[in-house]
């Protein structure tokens, strides 16, 4: 039987659709409006277009949107002070400085920069730290949706034996915390595992995050296993034209898997959508106003 497709575009509007009321409750009983702060150094296409999605749909949620966009050759001390200002300004409830920086600067002076109740993508230390002692943290903002993805199909994941291919500090380390959270069994793979193909087989719960077109074949999936695909690869088709594909080889792994997120269209969207209710949760916590 072919996969159940969990749709994340429809999932992201319902986050979205959270996410505004949260907003507007907050403005009737408290009477102050979140804001994010985004700040962009030069001109990489990718970023500009992220960065005025997230402009965009913090404005379509009710919340207040502040971008700070600098040129390519800004002097790192002139975006650790834009941090230093942000962090000082009440008016502003998350920071997020689009990654990569510029070569000259030092992404991780900056990142850490951040307060940590502004880290709205989760990436500072202390959040990374709470998050793997299990305490409060703003988590990041990909893994986040997963998991929400994953629970659209299967609300309780506790004791899933889940395997993360993949280790990256803003994917697959914080992807494997929050299904230990969930009360999986995780294992954790990357380039040096051996015989992946019988680890991943080994999964009631697949997390593909390797960037490597359709990596995770249909073959290694077990019968009925969730999988959650967060690769995003540009490849050519056979006309010339491009085309978006996940790590895992979707129409395969769609006849034997439970259920499956598609590539565009199943982690993309949750991405934002998360960031604007991490922005929610930091106004929260700011304000003492954490919900239980
Ligand atoms: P990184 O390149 O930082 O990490 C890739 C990971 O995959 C590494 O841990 C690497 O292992 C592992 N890997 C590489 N080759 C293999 C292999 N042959 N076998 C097993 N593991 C392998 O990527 P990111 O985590 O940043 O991103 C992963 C994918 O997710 C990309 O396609 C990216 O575009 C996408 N992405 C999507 C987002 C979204 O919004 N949907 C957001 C962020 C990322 P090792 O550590 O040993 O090198």
């Amino acid at each position: 039987m072919a996969a159940f497709v969990i749709d994340g575009k429809v999932i992201a509007a319902k986050v979205r659709a959270d996410v505004a009321a949260d907003v507007a409750r907050l403005k009737e009983q408290h009477g102050f409006v979140p804001g994010l702060a985004v700040v962009l150094v030069g001109e990489d296409p990718a970023s500009k277009v992220y960065v005025r999605n997230k402009a965009q749909q913090t404005v379509e949620c009710g919340m207040q949107s502040f971008e700070f966009k600098l040129a390519e050759d800004t002097p790192e001390e002139e975006v650790l002070e834009l941090v230093r200002k942000l962090n000082a300004d009440p008016a502003v409830n998350g920071i997020l400085v689009q990654m990569p920086l510029p070569k000259h600067m030092d992404s991780n002076k900056v990142l850490e920069l951040i307060d940590p109740l502004k880290d709205v993508d989760g990436f500072h230390p202390m959040n990374v730290g709470r998050l793997s002692i299990g305490e409060r943290a703003l988590a990041p903002c990909t893994p986040v949706g997963s998991v929400i993805l994953a629970r659209s199909f299967k609300d309780d994941l506790s004791g899933l034996n889940a395997v993360v291919v993949g280790r990256s500090n803003i994917v697959g380390k914080p992807m494997a915390q929050l299904l230990l959270r969930e009360n999986c069994t995780v294992t954790i793979a990357h380039s040096r595992t051996k015989d992946l193909p019988d680890v991943v087989r080994e999964a009631d719960l697949v997390v593909a995050a390797i960037g490597k077109p359709e990596f995770v074949k249909g073959g290694w999936i077990k019968p009925g296993a969730i999988v959650i695909d967060v690769g995003i690869n540009r490849v050519l088709k056979e006309d010339g034209k491009g085309k978006i594909v996940g790590d895992v080889e979707y129409a395969a792994a769609a006849q034997v898997a439970g259920a499956i997120t598609p590539v565009p269209g199943g982690v993309g969207p949750m991405t934002i959508a998360c960031l604007l209710k991490n922005t929610v949760e930091a106004a929260l916590m700011q304000r003492g106003l954490m919900r239980a």
